[in-house]
């Protein structure tokens, strides 16, 4: 007798949740699943902006390739892809979409980029550069053994990996119900769909979570974070590397806890003709700035106002608190320089070299560590990426995980059958929650210990420890960041 074709929903279409389906998908010759993947978004694109001036529309209606889009969230313009998130990219994609993948991960420029992290002091003064391996491309970085990450356009790997996937958009979870047959999901529109298995990669504030696991609970560091993504002109970035290097993800600590992240490729913004004339090249860069939510109580007091609606007020934060907490010098002025070119209103899309604009809002960081409670039932119903193990950003672990999950939950569905669908989950879940609470509380401990005020002189033995540590690394090519 034939056996009927297993479902799958999965609730979610970021990273993680499109990398699983595309994983299933070319396993099919092995295992063949009906997969649905549902999605809260409104559209592949988020929702076209409608806080243009009445003026600006005729101008969107003569470039409609330069509209801009205001995704329902901030994706994050670029994010580090490490070697074994590459690894299980590669190995979750069927070649179709693989080909497409070097446009979100163009291959590094030799000589020019550092497919790297480092970091300085609040003067620009090099700390640690942990050794990495420069790859030809994306397949060079998941075959690198050493520590090796290639930058990566995120919102581009969303756009790559989403092409000729059925996601049903506007389609928000809202909670489950699992029965000895198999699970019903259901949705805000009222609607409901039944699977023989339902994946959550619904990111932090997945409902499958909190119905799954009530008692995991979201860690807040007391860490504010203020995330912008900016056209910044060549002239800036030049100023930039003479200080800091071409590290492409570059990190500044300073003496108060605060942190100020800086992501970029030197790959030129394509521009239309008149443009070119008019301006030099600019490249996309990705700003973050962290500081201990408890330094805005003396903002208050200083009564500078911030309002979380107003954009324009939140730069002026940044700015306000850079002043504050940097010395006077040439860093703090570039810094100040970069945050000046964030759009503090929606911008003119004939101007704007951006494809979306989200306004800049203060955010909390938060983790969740999965391995917290102590009781994780495997069942019908499991979690993948965020939504599971949501992690700090500093170490640029969360997609990489994301993915792994992926590749690790499709490899141990290749075994499913209608009896032993439980050990197939649990084999999942055993891997991940080893591996990925390891890297929450590794993430988690960096995070603090940066976030943490040090003063002048706790700066100096902090600066010291760090020169030791980057020698040590570089010396002995010790590797602290790399996984097999
Ligand atoms: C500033 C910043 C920088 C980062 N840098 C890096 C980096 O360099 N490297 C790295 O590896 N990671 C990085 N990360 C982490 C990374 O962004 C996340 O770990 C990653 O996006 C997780 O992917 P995901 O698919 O699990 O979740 P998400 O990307 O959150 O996707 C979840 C999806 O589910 C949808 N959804 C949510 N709720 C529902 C619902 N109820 N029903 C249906 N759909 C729903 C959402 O709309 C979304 O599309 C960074 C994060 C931040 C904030």
């Amino acid at each position: 007798m034939q056996q009927k074709i297993p479902i799958v929903i999965i609730t979610g279409a970021g990273l993680g949740g499109l990398s699983f389906y595309h994983a299933l998908i070319k396993n099919k010759d092995k295992k063949e699943f009906n997969v649905k993947i549902f999605e809260r978004e409104s559209g592949p694109q988020g929702i076209e902006t409608n806080i243009f001036h009445k003026k600006n529309f005729h101008v969107n209606s003569l470039f409609p390739t330069l509209s801009i889009l205001k995704k329902d969230r901030w994706q994050g313009y670029h994010i580090s892809i490490n070697n074994f998130g590459a690894r299980s990219l590669v190995n979750c994609l069927p070649s179709s979409v693989a080909s497409n993948l070097p446009k979100a991960m163009p291959n590094p420029i030799p000589d020019v980029e550092r497919h790297g992290f480092s970091l300085s002091d609040h003067t620009g003064c090099l700390l640690l550069k942990p050794p990495s391996k420069l790859a030809k491309d994306v397949y060079g970085v998941a075959n690198a053994s050493g520590s090796s990450e290639i930058i990566t356009y995120r919102d581009r790997l969303r756009d790559v990996l989403l092409e000729n996937v059925p996601v049903q958009w506007g389609k928000k979870c809202i909670g489950y119900e699992e029965t000895e047959k198999g699970v019903w999901v259901f949705f805000e529109d009222a609607s409901k769909e039944f699977c023989d298995i339902l994946v959550g990669a619904d990111g932090i504030n997945s409902p499958v979570r909190k119905r799954k696991i009530p008692e995991l609970q979201i860690f807040d560091f007391g860490i504010t974070q203020i995330n912008a993504d900016v056209a910044i002109p060549k002239s800036l970035i030049v100023r930039l590397i003479k200080i800091i290097g071409n590290s492409l993800s570059q990190k500044t600590i300073g003496l108060n806890g605060d942190v100020i992240l800086i992501i970029y490729r030197l790959i030129p913004i394509e521009q239309e003709q008149e443009q070119k004339d008019k301006c030099e090249p600019h490249y996309r860069v990705t700003l973050i700035f962290n500081y201990p939510t408890k330094l805005d109580d003396n903002v208050e007091s200083d009564k500078i106002k911030v309002d979380d609606n107003d954009p324009a007020s939140v730069i002026d934060h940044v700015k306000y608190m850079i002043r504050k907490l940097r010395p006077e010098c040439e860093f703090t002025n570039i810094l100040l320089e970069l945050w000046s070119l964030v759009p503090r209103t929606a911008p003119d899309p004939k101007n704007y070299l951006f494809k979306t604009y989200n306004p800049v809002q203060r955010r909390q960081i938060r983790d969740i560590d999965p391995l917290s409670v102590n009781v994780w039932t495997s069942s019908r119903v499991t979690l993948l990426g965020d939504a599971a193990h949501a992690m700090s950003p500093v170490l640029g672990l969360g997609t990489n995980n994301a993915i792994k999950d992926a590749e690790v939950l499709s490899q141990a569905l290749l075994n499913y059958s209608p009896e032993n669908y439980i050990s197939c989950i649990k084999e999942y879940e055993n891997e991940m929650l080893k591996r990925t609470s390891a890297d929450v509380l590794r993430a988690r401990s960096s995070t603090l210990k940066q976030s943490s005020p040090v003063g002048y002189f706790g700066s100096i033995f902090r600066n010291n420890y760090m020169k030791t540590v980057n020698f040590i690394m570089n010396t002995f090519y010790y590797d602290y960041f790399s996984r097999k």
